[in-house]
């Protein structure tokens, strides 16, 4: 079978995206108790993101056309080197931003972004998602509550599992990788997604 390129994979990201992210949802968690998610409200970027394999390159194509090319390469080798080896509470406690979240906290490939960047949301304050996952460093506020819609999760499970998919069919195998580490791969060598289609994807790049 003839192997993706990059195009391609665009492409699969593309549509599973708009295809699960058009579905109805089930509507919004009841018990609000303040203002959803606006623009500039990034606590959730600083948590690790799942990413396939045509999410992240699809990623990095809207970054690379979405400005300051050689800031992009530095943001992202140093939030990869910042959290390369770390295990999931210390990565949590580093707070480490996405490389691809601006001084203004706006996602800089908002369109393009994956399908659990997707997927998060609040329906409590934003002061609590401040104290439990975003930028204060150190340990997470145990006092803090996040209540969050879990349709949207539901959606990002769809499209991914729509993605997973597509890849077997084209005879490709389908890693979750994350998505910092990925990028800083990518970026350094364009044409790492064709190993990472063969199954040959180093552990520290896997996500859960
Ligand atoms: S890709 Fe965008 S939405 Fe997702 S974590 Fe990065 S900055 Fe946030």
């Amino acid at each position: 079978m003839k192997p993706l390129d990059a195009g391609e994979l665009v492409a699969i990201a593309s549509s599973a995206l708009a295809t699960a992210f058009a579905q109805p949802t089930k509507g919004p968690t009841p018990a609000s108790e303040g203002p959803p998610c606006t623009l500039g409200c990034s606590s959730c970027c600083y948590l690790p993101v799942n990413v396939t394999v045509p999410e992240v390159v699809h990623a990095l194509k809207a970054a690379l056309t979405a400005g300051d090319v050689i800031a992009l390469g530095d943001r992202i080798a140093s939030a990869s080197d910042q959290t390369r080896g770390l295990d999931g509470s210390d990565r949590l406690r580093a707070r480490v931003a996405c490389p691809l979240l601006d001084t203004q906290g706006s996602c800089t490939i908002y369109d393009a972004r994956p399908a659990y960047c997707r997927a998060y949301n609040a329906r409590s304050s934003r002061d609590a998602c401040d104290r439990l996952i975003g930028p204060s460093k150190g340990l997470a506020d145990p006092n803090a509550v996040v209540v969050a819609d879990p349709a949207p999760f539901d959606c990002a499970f769809a499209a991914q599992a729509r993605i997973d998919r597509d890849l077997e069919h084209a005879g490709a195998e389908s890693p979750h990788l994350d998505l910092t580490h990925a990028l800083a791969l990518l970026y350094a060598e364009p044409s790492t997604y064709k190993k990472w289609l063969q199954g040959h994807v180093d552990d520290w790049v896997r996500s859960w």
